[in-house]
């Protein structure tokens, strides 16, 4: 579908034509060609401290990293409930089962105090969670001081899905850069893109370099096609790389925009009771990859999906939140820790268009409508 105003859309304003016909012209689509390396090297500097390696998309590079950490059929994994299906169902295609954890009411991510529940009443039953899947939900850095002081206690790695924070940061350190293990998405909607993309950075050199090889079908380095193990075809291709690396010169400018979007939400509707927002902890810095609100109904009169439906109308698209994982009725003999706040958060939220693209007035246009649909609640 096609929105006037949709939630998320790409802009190619930068280099992505003069790269992606330089792919073209040297012949090199798949996954053999410069921009590959030019990708990761700029990826791996951005981040700092950091290498990646750059592979097809966020949902590979969250099954490999769960490869790479040794979880095996009948192993748990951790993961937080509030996100996508993409950071549980690599942990399903091993085999192993995701035990679910309740979000935080600030950053909307995964619940420290709950996570230390979880792990103790997991070891008590017999078994030790093999990793943990935090998440930055939209944009928004989890509460890793909290949540890495309890991965070192109880010594399980962290994976960090950092699929919807590129260039989101705590304290000037990026994450996906905390956990053992991080991981983004360059999908179609994704802050940057490369059509559809994915990386995997970590600190530890050696378990790149094993993720590189099993991302490239686990082939010896032979001169005939040799293989060990089983891998995987989860490379990214030079296509790919080449708009990715004219999307990541932009990737600075485009948090800027976003920021300053997400402020412009948050002045247009200070002032308007039963709406509140995610918010930045103090040291955080959220990409705001979607401007995200909360509605209370009985402040405000009207619900998300009055708010939706009516701004619909108007061709412009919004979007509930994630729709927790222990409520998906894939999930759902999965064990679930946590009480109701993610749920809550699904019951009322609603993600606001975002693009980098958008203007004051389509800013203030969809403000003055959901304004008008809360004032009209009042007179009914
Ligand atoms: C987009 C996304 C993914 C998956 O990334 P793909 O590149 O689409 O495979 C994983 N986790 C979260 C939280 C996401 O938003």
């Amino acid at each position: 579908m096609s929105f006037n105003l949709p939630l998320s859309f790409p802009v190619f304003d930068g280099n992505e034509k003069k790269y992606s016909s330089q792919a073209i012209e040297a012949g090199h689509l798949a996954t053999y060609g410069e921009f590959i390396g030019k990708f990761e090297d700029k990826l791996s500097r951005k981040v700092k401290s950091h290498q990646s390696v750059a592979l097809n998309s966020g949902t590979s590079a969250l099954h490999l990293s769960l490869v790479l950490l040794g979880v095996e059929s009948g192993d748990e994994v951790i993961c937080q409930s509030f996100t996508f299906c993409a950071s549980a169902n690599p942990i399903v295609y091993l085999g192993a089962t995701p035990i679910f954890v309740d979000s935080e009411r600030d950053s909307w991510n995964i619940c420290p105090e709950i996570l230390e529940d979880t792990i103790l009443s997991r070891i008590a039953n017999g078994k030790k969670p093999k990793a943990i899947v935090v998440v930055h939900l939209f944009g928004m850095p989890a509460r890793m001081k909290e949540i890495l002081e309890i991965s070192q206690k109880y010594d399980i790695p962290i994976i960090e899905d950092a699929a919807e924070s590129v260039g989101s940061q705590i304290n000037g350190q990026f994450c996906g850069t905390f956990g053992d293990l991080g991981i983004f998405s360059f999908n179609g909607n994704k802050i940057i893109t490369t059509g559809g993309g994915g990386a995997l950075i970590s600190r530890d050199t050696q378990l790149l370099q094993r993720a590189r090889y099993l991302s490239a079908q686990a082939r010896e380095d032979l001169p005939y096609y040799q293989h060990l193990e089983i891998g995987y075809n989860y490379r990214m291709n030079n296509m790919a790389a080449a708009i990715g690396l004219a999307q990541l010169e932009q990737l600075d400018s485009f948090v800027e925009k976003r920021r300053k979007i997400n402020r412009i939400y948050r002045m247009l509707l200070a002032d308007v009771d039963g709406i509140s927002f995610q918010n930045e902890a103090p040291a955080s810095y959220s990409n705001f990859w979607l401007t995200s609100i909360l509605i209370d109904p009985k402040k405000a009169g009207t619900t998300n999906d009055k708010l939706r439906v009516r701004l619909l109308k108007e061709d412009i698209e919004t979007r509930f939140l994630w729709k927790p994982l222990h409520l998906q009725p894939v999930f759902q003999n999965m064990p679930y820790f946590g009480g109701t706040i993610s749920e809550d958060l699904f019951y009322n939220g609603l993600c606001l268009p975002s693009s980098v693209s958008l203007t004051l007035d389509d800013q203030e246009r969809i403000v003055n409508l959901i304004k008008s649909t809360l004032v009209k609640s009042i007179y009914k």
